[in-house]
């Protein structure tokens, strides 16, 4: 039975769930047949939605009850101009040196004109240096003890055989590494942070996966008994300190220096006036704020990016994180230039797994060249964490030298020249 029709009468009239289509048809047929009882139900036209360019069968692993595709239209800024020698984060050359083109898909519009006008004052400046920090996607499994002693004996025994427990996690991937186990105790309950080098995978299922083995051994060689896998203190796809400060996925910082004249003609203001605007913004309004993000926007280059190359758009959230510093450096003759930078403690990217395999999602990652695994392993998810970082660098520069020479328009008014 493939009739669409008849499949969606069925829905209709219960024989049929809305998610058993696909054991009655292909995968295009099952969405056709849930768009019809969809549209009929709610009254709608689902044309648009239809309208999607890949075989349904290929997003089989990204989404359940399917009926189509949201369509977010897309576009590249650039070049991106990244001097990121050696800076692949296991030691080996990065990928991301030299200019690349970086895919963003959004509806806000402005937005790429924005960073495309920092990406050309970068540019002009020789390009940003960019550098993965720090790398280590984090589980961080909860276990109950009976109290502070027995929370005792299991941090110890963790601590002691931290390569049984390496063993037993590594088991289950041929890419993951586990670089680090840390102990957290709160009254009767153990929490460890495990974190892993998850190499050109954002990495949050193998993680998942790779604890859970390691979990096992923790259960029978100490009191713990394990409550749930993820205690979120991992933490993942909410805004937490602990991924701010030790870091989440990627760190990666990016920074520039630009010339005063620079700044001038292209940014229309002063390395002084956007200094002081990231200075009392960024830093003095977020803190007042109790923000955990110091940036401007970094979250919006960020979510563009993720969703144009297939990225779990929720871990926007760890990205927000951004520390951005803008600072007037004098020259000799009392001029000065701009120092830029951002920080992205927790910038949760892969080119392997997730979204990345579907059909725009990979071309998008072709424009980079950072489509799937790097060689070595690992390279091309560091490269796609610097070059987003540089991309957020240009959003930031270009929005804070808006606000800043707009306040020195409003400022030669109010002074009359
Ligand atoms: P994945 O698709 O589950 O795993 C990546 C796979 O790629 C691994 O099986 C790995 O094989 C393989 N691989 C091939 N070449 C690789 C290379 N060069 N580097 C690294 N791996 C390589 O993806 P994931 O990144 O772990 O997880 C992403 C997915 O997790 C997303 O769909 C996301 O939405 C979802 N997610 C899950 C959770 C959760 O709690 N489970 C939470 C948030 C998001 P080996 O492992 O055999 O080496």
């Amino acid at each position: 039975m493939t009739d669409p029709e008849e499949l969606a009468a069925k829905v209709r009239e219960g024989e049929l769930r809305i998610h058993e289509l696909e054991e009655h048809a292909d995968h295009d047929t099952a969405a056709e047949a849930r768009r019809l009882y969809v549209e009929r139900e709610t009254g709608t036209d689902l044309e648009s939605i239809g309208d999607y360019t890949f075989p349904a069968e290929r997003a089989e692993p990204n989404i359940e009850n399917m009926i189509g595709a949201a369509q977010i239209p897309m576009g590249v800024v650039g070049p991106v101009d990244v001097n990121g020698e050696e800076t692949s984060s296991n030691g080996s050359g990065g990928a991301a040196d030299g200019e690349h083109y970086l895919p963003l898909a959004t509806t806000e519009g402005a937005l790429l004109a924005s960073v495309n006008r920092g990406l050309g004052v970068i540019r002009t400046a020789g390009g940003a240096d960019a550098r993965v920090t720090k790398n280590g996607m984090t589980r961080a499994p909860v276990f109950r003890v009976t109290g502070v002693a027995e929370a005792a004996e299991t941090v110890e025994w963790v601590t002691d055989n931290f390569d049984a427990l390496a063993e037993a996690a590594e088991s289950t991937t041929s890419h993951g590494e586990l670089l680090d186990i840390e102990p957290y105790v709160v009254g009767d309950s153990v929490y460890l942070r495990f974190a892993y080098d998850t190499k050109d995978a954002m990495g949050m299922n193998m993680a998942t996966i790779a604890t859970g083995e390691a979990c096992e051994i923790v259960e029978s060689e100490t009191p713990a008994s394990l409550v749930a896998l993820s205690g979120n203190l991992c933490s993942d796809k909410k805004p937490a300190a602990i991924n701010a400060v030790e870091g989440r996925g990627r760190s990666v910082t990016a920074d520039v220096l630009i010339p005063g004249e620079l700044v001038e003609e292209r940014l229309h203001t002063t390395a002084d006036a956007i200094a002081e605007a990231n200075t009392r913004k960024n830093l003095t309004g977020s803190a007042k704020a109790g923000s955990l993000g110091f940036n401007a926007h970094a979250a919006n280059v960020v979510a563009a990016a993720f969703l144009a190359t297939g990225q779990d758009e929720a871990q926007v959230v760890e990205a927000a994180n951004t520390i951005t510093t803008m600072d007037a450096r004098q020259r000799e003759d009392g001029t000065s230039d701009l120092y830029a930078s951002v920080s992205l403690a927790s910038l949760e990217v892969g080119t392997v797994g997730g979204g990345t395999k579907l059909p725009t999602q990979s071309e998008a990652l072709e424009i980079l060249g950072l489509r799937g695994g790097g060689e070595p392993a690992g390279s091309n998810a560091d490269a796609l964490a610097e070059i987003i970082a540089v991309g957020a660098l240009a959003g930031e520069l270009s929005l804070l030298a808006a606000l800043a020479s707009r306040h020195l328009a409003s400022a030669h008014e109010d002074l009359g020249r």
